[in-house]
């Protein structure tokens, strides 16, 4: 598994020998740069983290304002909003070298404000590099064997270097995972206090997980065995075992013990400075990594946390440049899950390209969904596929704000349940992207039984979702710890794919709903039999409280209350994601009946949302014959649309179609309108955006 990439070994000096101030620079601006630095500029205090246009900068120990200088100008001038600075925090570093990094730091920060940008710093969480590590006295497994993560095998969490997929370690660099509940936190915190006095504008906290690449199943260690005996009143098992109520107990404690570590980051970080933001990178999405590794933004509501989310590319050589229609659907359903996991935060996603073409692909996806887009060439974090082309995208953000400054207007959401993954799937297999490739070593799997087409709840998750999105039907995703009465009532329909585990509050609330008139539309003979904490029931108590049978087969569907249930016990979102059957799409879309009218083919991704301003923004990604046809061959596709913007009595105004494209105007176009419905045409090579203005 891939996890969090470092940028650490280009620009100044060699990063075997750390910092210090005998590293001889050369550079263009040696002995000509003579800058003094600047006392900070407070900026603005406006929320900055919605919103955002993000971007990665790499700097040194040692180094000066000249050093960086002409990278943030040209930040600046990309319309970046927010600089991601990577230090050195990665390594173990002693008190001089760390006391070294905050003071590049601050002054990476300071040059940022001065140019109008904010400035957070990266910081790998429970991973700590040290070079050259079988030479040296000190690493930090050396020093602090008791703070390293213990797998179920007893083996602590920790290896040295040496190629592979986790490329960002060298060879011979020792990386030490760290245990969230062993005295490695209260270390870490210290160090977090103090980087929350200088002028940076928050921590961007990369791998607060149990890692697995050498790791198996951490972590057992006293300390981490104590907390679960406190806190479920079991002992933490000692080998997996799927069929052992304990174990599944465990895994579902383990997101609940990096959610605690998250937010004590938070408050720690908060008691300094209260605008001090903390942004998680969030790598585990909707697939089952978040199983293994135990961070999971679906787990619990976050609270003061924020994530940027990693959305991986299907390869590190290529990016999305050979994925299949089915990884491009997959990463579209990754994106949606990453505005809906963020709730009522904003949410930031990783956009990696290896050229303009598939890069701005990935970019208009992220865009359409609602995210902040954090631009970088696969497989690094501070690098750029391109500076005029980064500009491109960031500067149209930039003159319509209006477009990520919004909120939802879909009137289907789709429910994630993070215990109903643990629980089906087991963990049998990532499931990030649907396609292998044995000719790729840096493609995201290689084993076929890792393909999200051989998972349970994955599969039914995105199957149903890439349903939604082949049909047109703008919908949200929402997790549950967001799926309160007053959320799901700003839905017409709730889909649940294959909600194994839910909390009895929840089936209450899912059963109003529906009395209340909802529209329900729900797969899986096993609905409801665990409770959240992965607890077997005697019955599957969602199916029981909407009055459903429970067996396999395929759609039924029954009135109850004022609404409507249509149910499969077969799991056919997993159906749909492995054939597209049309069948089982044609049922789901007569039953909603809430999709846009189009004639766009499969492939245009539409969203609904609502402007600050109260326009309609009506966002449109083109990934229409991706897969078949490479990402080079890009055709703009005219698209014709209708859709019935719940607006009252008011009338359209005016439509504007904006488009990043280079030639691009942004034009006032023609529309219809026909009752409540209005309908109008235009064209979209990567994304294009129509914004309904209404008469007041
Ligand atoms: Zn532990």
């Amino acid at each position: 598994m891939r996890i969090g990439r470092r940028d650490l070994l280009t620009g100044i000096g060699a990063l075997g020998m750390l910092p210090c101030c005998d590293v001889e620079r050369e550079g263009p601006d040696e002995g000509v740069c003579n800058r003094p630095e600047r006392a900070d500029v407070a900026l603005p205090k406006r929320e900055w983290l919605r919103g955002a246009r993000i971007a990665g900068l790499s700097a040194f120990a040692d180094a000066t304002a000249c050093d960086f200088a002409g990278d943030l100008d040209r930040m600046a001038d990309e319309r970046v909003t927010v600089v991601e600075v990577d230090s050195e925090l990665s390594s173990y570093l002693d008190e001089r070298e760390f006391t070294e990094q905050l003071r590049v730091i601050d002054l990476v920060a300071r040059e940022s404000h001065a140019r109008g940008m904010r400035c957070i710093a990266y910081w790998p969480i429970l991973e700590v590099l040290t070079s050259n590590a079988e030479t040296k006295t000190n690493t930090m497994s050396k020093d602090h064997p008791d703070w390293l993560q213990i797998g179920i095998d007893g083996n602590p969490n920790v290896f040295v270097g040496g190629g592979g997929r986790a490329f960002w370690i060298e060879p011979g660099e020792e990386s030490a995972w760290l245990c969230p509940t062993s005295g490695y936190v209260e270390w870490f915190l210290a160090r977090l206090a103090r980087l929350a006095r200088t002028a940076v504008d928050g921590l961007w906290g990369d791998v607060p997980l149990l890692n697995d690449i050498v790791g198996v199943w951490p972590c057992v260690n006293p300390s981490c065995n104590a907390r679960f005996r406190a806190s479920t009143g079991h002992d933490a098992p000692s080998s997996v075992d799927w069929d052992d109520p304990v174990f599944v107990r465990w895994v579902t404690w383990r997101h609940q013990l990096l959610w605690e570590l998250e937010q004590r980051i938070v408050q720690r970080a908060k008691q300094v400075r209260g605008d001090f933001e903390v942004v998680i990178e969030t790598v585990t999405m909707d697939y089952n990594a978040a199983t293994m590794q135990g961070l999971d933004g679906a787990y619990a509501d976050d609270g003061f946390v924020h994530r940027v989310w990693e959305v991986d590319a299907v390869s590190d050589a290529s990016a999305m440049r050979d994925a299949s229609h089915l990884d491009w659907s997959s990463m579209a359903v990754m994106m949606k899950y990453a505005r809906g996991a963020s709730g009522p935060r904003p949410s930031w996603v990783f956009c990696y390209g290896k050229e303009e073409a598939d890069a701005e692909r990935v970019m208009a996806l992220a865009i359409a969904t609602g995210s902040s887009p954090y631009e970088t060439r696969i497989p690094e974090m501070n690098t750029s596929v391109g500076s005029a082309y980064r500009k491109r995208m960031y500067s149209w953000l930039e003159r319509h704000p209006e477009i990520l400054l919004s909120t939802s207007a879909s009137s289907v959401a789709v429910l994630y349940s993070s215990t109903s993954r643990d629980v089906l799937d087991r963990a049998r297999a990532v499931g990030l992207y649907a396609s292998t490739n044995a000719n790729d070593d840096l493609w995201w799997s290689n084993e076929e039984s890792d393909s999200a087409l051989s998972t349970e709840y994955v599969a039914d998750f995105r199957g149903l979702s890439t349903l939604l999105l082949d049909r047109h039907v703008p919908f949200d995703v929402l997790t549950t710890p967001h799926a309160n009465a007053d959320t799901l009532a700003r839905y017409e329909a709730i889909v649940v794919p294959s909600a194994a585990s839910a909390a009895s509050e929840l089936v209450e609330r899912l059963r109003a709903y529906v009395d209340g008139g909802g529209s329900l539309v729900i797969t899986g003979a096993d609905a409801g039999s665990y409770d959240e904490l992965g607890a077997l029931r005697s019955r599957p108590m969602l199916l029981d409280a909407l009055g459903v049978e429970a067996s396999p087969g395929a759609w039924s569907e029954r009135q109850l209350g004022r609404g409507r249930v249509l149910y499969a016990g077969d799991r056919l979102g997993r159906s749909y994601f492995r054939s597209k059957d049309g069948a089982v799409a044609d049922a789901v879309a007569g039953f909603l009946g809430l999709g846009i009218d189009t004639d766009a083919p499969q492939g245009i991704v539409f969203d609904l949302r609502w402007a600050e301003g109260g326009e309609l923004v009506v966002a449109c990604a083109n990934l229409a014959g991706l897969g078949a046809q490479g990402v080079g061959t890009s055709t703009p596709r005219r698209v014709t649309l209708s859709c019935a913007p719940d607006v009252g009595p008011r009338r359209a105004k005016t439509v504007i179609v904006t488009r990043p494209d280079a030639d691009a105007r942004d034009t006032p176009i023609p529309f219809e309108s026909e009752g409540t419905r209005i309908r109008f045409s235009f064209e979209v090579a990567a994304i294009a955006v129509a914004i309904v203005a209404f008469e007041r």
